[in-house]
């Protein structure tokens, strides 16, 4: 949206355009980052390079309009019914896109300026990504927040919001958090003010989402508290919180471009809720990545955490789900509150499905009412509001408990409607039709009997042929004439139609001054004659306009309803949220029963005992596989063993039991019962992981790089209180340098930082390190070795490994079979002389690196092969042949 000096229409008319272009570049000045979607009739057409563009994106023919200075002016265009696939395409591409509507009926055209008058255009809404409210548009299963980010003073401030549910939040945050907070909000689009876009590094890089720069004046904290202090119809916003400056720049910040994408309409927003990054364990970028909490490296949901542990059945739980997946807690009396609530369904687990079945298909209140409250509402959305509402009341009879210990005891206190619920949950049933159709503008949704005019109109439309039927009957009978008709034509409407030898009488009646005959002479034709009557003309006006009348009056009572509902958003987002709680409580009852889940017990203080735990994705792909089961293994980081050095072959499960342990953490504070037979925690205030390497070329690291810099960051921010899980550390270097890293960062975590942590490695070097730390101590994963072949038993075990089998998982993996039988020679060399000496000789001979030396015929094969060329059998006595097959077999002794 341009904030430069604009140029008018007429401007544009004397640069040669025709009045209609002419309009198109005043209102594309405006909004030169958007491809403008140009209402024309029954389509939106795209001009110029946005035609260019879109033409290209949505793979749709460019064609040519009128000319411009000699040129064709490029265009192409979407049908107005059928274009949110368009749109989403364009969204899903990265663009911006400005709906253009007609602001006036061609006919109030024509009435204003005459027949040749352009009807006015205007831009309704800007569609971007982070302002999306249409289902077709969104995922129903996730969030989509638009972010805006600030600096004020060399502080920070996050705010985001989801115009589909009205969810509003704000952090503030320090620059080094900013990565790990924006990981975790997943916006769909940040906005920034253009000077920060400029001095740091671009934050949505490494998000992939849509990037806004705007004017820094629009971050002002003193207007964007005015702004919010409107928006909330409050004096202070201090009821809210104690926000940053920064904070309310960029909530602001926020609202300034929600107004001006929408055109001033403002979408339903709950009050500003302020997240305090200490009441949240904090998980840095890397590691949200690497432990896939909520979709895979490869981006994928399925194999993710979530993936595993979804078992909601409405959208709104779903999306309740990822949240707190998102942010688990560091609030122990939330987490309680949370484990309560499943509790209680796993204790009544009849009443666990009957609520499950109640909650199935159950309509997304919250996007509904969002949308509604935006004027995007349709007659289906104020259904699905009925539907809800009457499934809610049905649920709370299921559910009823009074009992303030029940763990459900909250929500279901949450479900209850209120007065003006019950009175809109009356209202839309008595208003309503069963089935309403997609648009309002259609009509057709207001049930009979609700509103008598429009009873009346919809009868006059709909039995407009019996109204006329019984008119010229009775006009027939009044004058005696059989065969008079009504009929229809396009150019006099209904008319009287009488046989011409009958209709002397009648004209002679319409010319007299008897003002009783209310016939009407039209016209006269060979064989007949036309009249018309007032009680004809009025009927006639009727019936056109009552259809039209019957909309507008349906459009009004929906306006109506729209407007009732807006008046309940709290209420019903307040009930919404309750059934979302429900979904995932109710989900987690279900998962714990299926899969043996636990309720973990969560402390102040720095314990960590985990017993038989397992892997929520690998188990249930194994059992989805049907092959193997899930071998559980405990982990016990308490006093002298607060610190464990996990050795063991490859391929053994060091990597599934590291993340398993920092998965089940996340779940146990994130409220949910856990894939272990028992746990004791006391509180994680951050996870760290470094697990696998993957370059960031898009940043210029190396995968070493990266390796490093997510080993610093682990190292400079846990606390005694963190969780640090690391795998394999400095592998992508020199063996030396690789060892002697790892060894260091095994001292700092013991010595410095003093968390809970669990370190793997084949560096079997790094297990002398237990006898000097009293916190460290050894454990490895077994192995059998049966017939030659080693078995993995995936079980955790005191003391140390002493080999990695690194070759027998290389011969497993497919390696040539003459590159494991070198590796293994070599090997063998390594492991018996001195290692620099040993790889010296080896170097010597190397048969690896020379194809044809490797693929010779031993020397000593030639020798016998020379030997038995040379020797002609039938010349030899029987003594010779016997020395000279000694003499052979002598040589392959060699
Ligand atoms: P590497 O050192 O090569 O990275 P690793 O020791 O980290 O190997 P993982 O990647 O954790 O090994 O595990 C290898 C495979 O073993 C997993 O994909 C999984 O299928 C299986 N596995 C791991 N742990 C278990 C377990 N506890 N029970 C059953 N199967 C397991």
């Amino acid at each position: 949206m341009s904030q430069t000096a604009a140029k008018t229409t007429d401007d544009f008319i004397a640069e040669g355009h025709t009045p209609m272009m002419a309009q198109y570049h005043t209102l594309k000045q405006e909004y030169p980052d958007t491809l403008l979607f140009y209402r024309m009739g029954d389509f939106y057409e795209l001009f110029y390079n946005d035609a260019e563009t879109a033409s290209e994106v949505l793979d749709i023919t460019l064609t040519k309009r009128g000319k411009n200075k000699g040129d064709g002016i490029p265009m192409c265009g979407v049908p107005h019914h059928s274009h949110e696939p368009y749109l989403a395409k364009l969204i899903r591409a990265g663009y911006k896109v400005a709906i253009c509507e007609q602001t006036e009926t061609p006919e109030q055209a024509k009435k204003r300026g005459g027949y040749k008058a352009l009807v006015t255009r205007d831009i309704v809404r800007v569609v971007t990504a982070g302002t999306l409210t249409e289902d077709n548009l969104l995922e129903a299963k996730s969030n989509n927040y638009l972010a805006a980010i600030s600096c004020v003073a060399g502080q920070y401030g996050l705010a985001w919001l989801d115009m589909s549910t009205g969810a509003f939040q704000v952090q503030a945050v320090h620059l080094s958090n900013l990565p790990a907070t924006l990981e975790r909000i997943r916006p769909s689009e940040l906005v920034s003010p253009d000077t920060l876009a400029k001095d740091t590094e671009e934050p949505s890089l490494s998000l992939g989402c849509a990037f806004t720069p705007q004017p820094k004046s629009l971050f002002d904290a003193d207007n964007g508290r005015e702004r919010l202090e409107k928006l909330f119809g409050v004096e202070t916003l201090e009821s809210y919180g104690a926000f940053s400056r920064a904070e309310i720049s960029a909530a602001g910040a926020l609202i300034d471009y929600v107004q001006r994408t929408q055109k001033g309409a403002l979408p339903y927003l709950s009050p500003l809720k302020q997240v305090t990054s200490d009441r949240i364990v904090e998980i840095d970028a890397a590691t949200r990545r690497n432990l896939e909490l909520t979709q895979t490296l490869n981006g994928e949901k399925k194999g993710s955490l979530l993936w595993a542990i979804d078992r909601t059945v409405t959208s709104a739980g779903a999306r309740k789900l990822a949240q707190r997946l998102s942010s688990p807690l560091r609030d122990l009396k939330r987490i309680t509150a949370r484990q309560d609530e499943i509790a209680s369904f796993i204790s009544n687990s009849s009443l666990c499905e009957k609520c499950r079945q109640s909650l199935k298909g159950l309509p997304d209140i919250e996007r509904t009412v969002a949308r509604i409250h935006i004027g995007r509402g349709t007659p289906r959305d104020l259904a699905s509001l009925k539907e809800a509402l009457l499934r809610v009341e049905e649920l709370s009879t299921t559910l009823n408990s009074k009992r303030k210990d029940d763990g459900l005891f909250n929500i279901i206190k949450s479900l209850s409607l209120t007065p003006a619920l019950q009175e809109l949950e009356d209202i839309l049933t008595q208003a309503l039709v069963e089935e309403p159709p997609a648009l309002y503008r259609d009509g057709n949704f207001i049930a009979k009997g609700y509103h008598a005019k429009l009873d009346e109109l919809r009868m006059m439309r709909d039995e407009s042929k019996q109204l006329i039927a019984r008119l010229q009957h009775k006009y027939a009978e009044m004058t005696g004439i059989d065969r008079l008709k009504i009929a229809y034509n396009n150019i006099l409407g209904y008319y009287i139609d009488v046989p011409a030898k009958k209709a002397d009488q009648l004209i002679i009646d319409s010319k007299s001054e008897d003002t009783d005959n209310p016939f009407v002479h039209r016209q006269t034709l060979a064989n007949s004659v036309r009249f018309t009557t007032p009680d004809l003309a009025e009927l006639e006006r009727d019936i056109s306009s009552a259809a039209e009348k019957a909309v507008a009056i349906e459009t009004e009572i929906f306006e109506e309803l729209c407007q009732k509902v807006t008046g309940q958003a709290d209420d019903l987002n307040r009930i919404a949220d309750a059934l979302a709680c429900l979904d995932v409580a109710s989900g987690f009852a279900e998962l714990a029963g299926e899969y043996n889940y636990a309720r973990p017990h969560l402390y102040g203080d720095n314990r960590f005992s985990i017993t038989g735990g397992r892997h929520p994705v690998v188990e249930k792909v194994l059992q989805n596989e049907g092959t193997e089961n899930f071998v559980p293994n405990s982990c016990r980081l308490e006093d002298k063993e607060r610190l464990w050095l996990l050795t063991g072959p490859n391929m053994a499960g060091k990597s599934t039991f590291l993340r398993q342990n920092a998965l089940i953490v996340i779940m146990a504070q994130m409220g949910a019962y856990i894939p272990a037979s028992a746990a004791h925690i006391g509180l994680i205030d951050k996870i760290f992981s470094r697990v696998g390497a993957a370059d960031d070329l898009a940043r210029g690291r190396s995968t070493f790089m990266v390796e490093m810099v997510e080993t610093a960051t682990i190292l400079n921010q846990a606390t005694e209180n963190s969780l640090v899980i690391l795998d394999e550390i400095g592998r992508g270097t020199a063996t030396f340098d690789g060892l002697s890293i790892a060894w260091a960062c095994v001292e700092h975590l013991h010595e410095v930082t003093k968390c809970r942590g669990l370190f793997a490695t084949h560096y079997h070097e790094l297990t002398q390190l237990t006898e000097k730390y009293d916190g460290l101590s050894s454990y490895s994963m077994a192995v059998k070795e049966w017939e030659g072949d080693i078995v993995f038993l995936h079980e955790v075990r005191k003391g140390s490994a002493d080999r990695s089998y690194g070759i027998h998982v290389a011969k497993l993996a497919g390696l040539p079979a003459n590159v494991v039988k070198r590796a293994e020679d070599v090997l063998k060399t390594l492991q018996a002389g001195g290692h620099s000496k040993s790889v010296k000789g080896l170097a010597e001979d190397l048969p690896l690196f020379s194809e044809t030396k490797a693929a010779e015929t031993p020397s000593y094969l030639k020798t016998v092969e020379e030997k038995l060329k040379n020797t002609s059998p039938d010349d030899l006595s029987p003594r010779e042949a016997l020395e000279a097959l000694y003499a052979l077999k002598s040589l392959l002794k060699n």
